[in-house]
């Protein structure tokens, strides 16, 4: 492992490998989330389930006691941005629930996020989760090596502005992605817009979170009581999608996607970098 420019960590191929292990496992966990996140279901059973699927794997959830987080995964919901605290609140037909999850393996970690509709959801909220989700993607489909962090974010923030609506949506500036490796957060910061071309180079080794959080609304955010639920100050909701990726010389790698990537890259025409 070594550490260059600001901090940011680079990873040998045996350390990425294990990143692998972490981000399947968290893959895991968001799908069987998914199927779990119906019409009744509270979030701490979501928060139960995630848990035990990441225990019963031998890896550790890596939210639970982050600066005290009780959960072992951020659970929020529609107007909340980032950073729910799972508790008794029982999910009704027509939410939305953002799923932030994340798991260690032998100290290397996986993070990633998935936003889930509750029943039948709104059209102009289902169109904002694809285009959330989508966004991931191209900013995902933009990383080259030898190119630059912003290009993922300018790649984000382009694809939102062209598609219908997008204009209005509020591209959320305060949370960001984020290096990732031994530790959850790392340098360097992956914002969701901005011009290309600009901060770190994209290296083999680096590992990055990206993670569009995309309102139906305004971008102004603030923090509830509770000192960690983010929501929207003009009460629009909020859509949150993320995948922990690295690049190789053949292309991107998700590793918190169960297929690397391939599927997605591949409708995209970008190259994907992970084994067979
Ligand atoms: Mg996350
Ligand atoms: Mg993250």
């Amino acid at each position: 492992m070594g550490l260059f420019d600001k901090g940011i960590e680079i990873k040998t191929p045996a350390e990425v490998a294990v990143m692998r292990e972490a981000g399947v496992i968290v893959g895991e966990t968001l799908q069987i989330l998914q199927d779990s996140a119906e019409v009744g279901m509270t979030t701490s059973g979501l928060d139960a389930i995630a848990e035990e699927h990441i225990r019963s794997r031998g890896a550790t959830p890596n939210f639970k006691g982050y600066h005290g987080f009780p959960g072992t995964i951020c659970t929020s919901v529609n107007d909340e941005v980032v950073h729910g605290i799972p508790g008794n609140r029982r999910l009704v037909d027509g939410d939305i629930v953002a799923i932030d999850c994340g798991a260690i393996v032998d100290g290397w970690h996986g993070d990633a996020a998935v936003t889930v509709a509750v029943g039948g959801v709104a059209d102009e909220i289902a169109a904002l989760m694809g285009v959330c989700e989508e966004a991931l993607w191209r900013g995902i489909a933009a990383a080259r090596l030898g190119g630059r962090v912003s290009d993922i974010g300018h790649a984000i923030e382009s694809y939102v502005r062209t598609q219908p609506a997008g204009d209005t949506y509020g591209i959320v500036e305060d949370y960001v992605g984020h290096g990732i490796g031994s530790a959850m957060h790392m340098p360097p910061n992956v914002p969701n817009h901005g011009r290309p071309g600009k901060g770190p180079k994209l290296v083999q080794g680096l590992v990055l979170a990206v993670e569009p959080m995309i309102t139906a609304g305004s971008i102004q955010t603030r923090t509830l009581a509770d000192d960690w639920t983010v929501v929207t100050t003009d009460g629009s909701w909020s859509a949150h999608f993320e995948h922990s990726f690295t690049l190789t010389p053949t292309g991107a790698w998700v590793l918190t996607a169960l297929d690397g990537g391939m599927a997605r890259l591949g409708d995209l025409g970008a190259a994907y970098g992970g084994p067979g």
